[in-house]
């Protein structure tokens, strides 16, 4: 599937960007529930993951092996699953597009990538720091409504820091020309 393709070359962009460096090695998590405790190379000191460790965690396996699903619908009410420190991650597109498409028209295979790179974060090991979905998850501008979770939870603030660089990229600059 072509967009399938896009979705991985996005994501692979944006982690290995000197923007996506810059936004997350300078921030701190401060509440140990980051940590799901499934992989023993995730640091935490004094309870606080430091972004700078997760971006050197992100590195440490050069070649994943992922196994990727795009799937249209689910019961499930989130945006994607992954089993956490399992490669098999799931993104339902459909969710995705929904949550997302008020965000500034960012193209379809870039609304999944955003999702697929907090989902990789899962597999790395990092938690969630809520146990509830978090509804309308928007705000007009294009940034999160839950400034709590935006400020404390790495993966829910992976998926924003992805959004606030390919609005940058593809919207900002698509307008500039
Ligand atoms: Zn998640």
């Amino acid at each position: 599937m072509e967009v399938a393709d896009h979705v991985i070359l996005i994501a692979n962009m944006i982690f290995n960007s000197k923007d996506f460096k810059d936004s997350l090695t300078t921030l701190t998590f401060k509440n140990p529930e980051n940590n799901c405790s499934c992989n023993d190379q995730v640091i935490l000191h004094d309870d606080v993951v430091e972004g700078a460790d997760a971006y050197t965690l992100l590195f440490k396996e050069f070649n994943p092996k992922l196994n990727i699903k795009f799937a249209r619908g689910s019961r499930w009410k989130g945006l994607g699953v992954t089993p956490i420190c399992t490669k098999d991650i799931t993104s339902f597109i459909k969710a995705i597009q929904g949550n997302m498409k008020d965000l500034h028209n960012l193209n379809p295979a870039s609304v999944i990538a955003v999702n697929l790179c907090h989902e990789y974060f899962h597999s790395l090991g990092y938690c969630h720091t809520y146990d509830k979905l978090i509804e309308n998850d928007k705000r007009p501008n294009g940034g999160p409504i839950n400034w709590q979770y935006y400020r404390d939870d790495i993966t829910y603030r992976i998926g924003w820091i992805v959004y606030d660089i390919l609005h940058r990229w593809v919207v900002i600059e698509k307008r500039a020309i």
